[in-house]
């Protein structure tokens, strides 16, 4: 369904060979933007035939693939402003603190922080009113989430977008961050089950996200709909980092009531069968 504002408008996704980054370009196609999506494969994903969305190699790292990216969509548009720009690339490290190797810190910090702070200076220049730019954070962002480096890169993602949105807002131009909770992707594939548990313990909604999920909220927070909305940050999470880990204390009080009120009953089935 097209969507207002996103008619014809050019939106560029990062990180969208696949997982959420695919969702939201093949989302925004469908809503009528057009769309270039980037990421590190130099072949474009077999999802995107028949799509519309352009694809291309671009390293987020990579001031030198950014300036590229820029002066090719300088040309593309004509005088026209850039619709979005969806810093969606990331890569997770799950080591915690005292095993987080300078390397690994550097090299996370480098895609999930320095990566959307570099495209936004590479692209922010080709808005303008209307425009917007949407960074993709992570529940890690609002918690005390056991990945160091993973949790640490999200978290200045968050100082990113607000220091975006006060910055670019006189300009017409919105910045928003999306927090996707425990969503299945390529990510979280190799997640240990006692984690994928554990999430699900804590979820309200008792089930993972899918990259829909969160597709659906970028596309509203790139359209005219969301015209009034920067600034804000937005879980997409069933409700994880609302419940605060006070699902696990409700649950247990339940557990810990039912098995009281169970134990009449329990002790007089015991005493029939002895
Ligand atoms: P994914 O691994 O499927 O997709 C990440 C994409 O980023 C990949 O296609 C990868 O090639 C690309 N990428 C990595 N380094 C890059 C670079 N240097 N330049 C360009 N592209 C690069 O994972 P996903 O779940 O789709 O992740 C999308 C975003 O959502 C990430 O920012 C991630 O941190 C965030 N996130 C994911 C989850 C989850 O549960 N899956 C939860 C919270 C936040």
């Amino acid at each position: 369904m097209i969507q207002p504002g996103l008619a014809g408008r050019m939106v560029v996704v990062t990180g969208a060979a696949g997982g959420q980054g695919a969702a939201e370009a093949l989302l925004l196609a469908a809503s009528g933007a057009r769309v270039v999506a980037v990421d590190l494969p130099d072949q474009a994903p077999a999802a995107f035939a028949g799509s519309g969305v352009t694809y291309r190699h671009l390293d987020v790292t990579s001031e030198a693939d950014w300036q590229q990216l820029a002066n090719d969509l300088t040309t593309e548009l004509q005088g026209a402003t850039l619709g979005a720009l969806i810093n969606n690339a990331g890569i997770t490290h799950r080591a915690r603190l005292g095993e987080t190797l300078l390397s690994d810190w550097e090299r996370v910090l480098a895609v999930n922080l320095t990566g959307p702070m570099l495209g936004i200076q590479a692209l922010a220049p080709l808005m303008g009113p209307g425009s917007s730019i949407l960074n993709v954070g992570s529940s890690a962002a609002l918690t005390a989430h056991y990945t160091a480096a993973y949790t640490a890169s999200k978290w200045g993602l968050r100082g990113l977008t607000h220091v975006a949105a006060a910055e670019y807002g006189p300009r017409g131009i919105r910045v928003n961050a999306v927090h996707p909770g425990f969503i299945e992707t390529d990510m979280t594939r190799g997640a240990p089950s006692a984690m994928r548990d554990a999430q699900l313990a804590l979820t309200p909604l008792e089930r993972l996200g899918q990259s829909v999920e969160v597709a659906e909220l970028a596309v509203f927070l790139c359209s005219d709909a969301a015209s009034y909305i920067s600034g804000a940050e937005i879980p997409v999470d069933g409700g994880f980092t609302s419940a605060g880990g006070s699902k696990f204390m409700s649950d247990s009080i339940r557990d810990a009531a039912t098995s009281a009120a169970l134990r009449p009953t329990l002790v007089a089935m015991l005493h029939k069968t002895t």
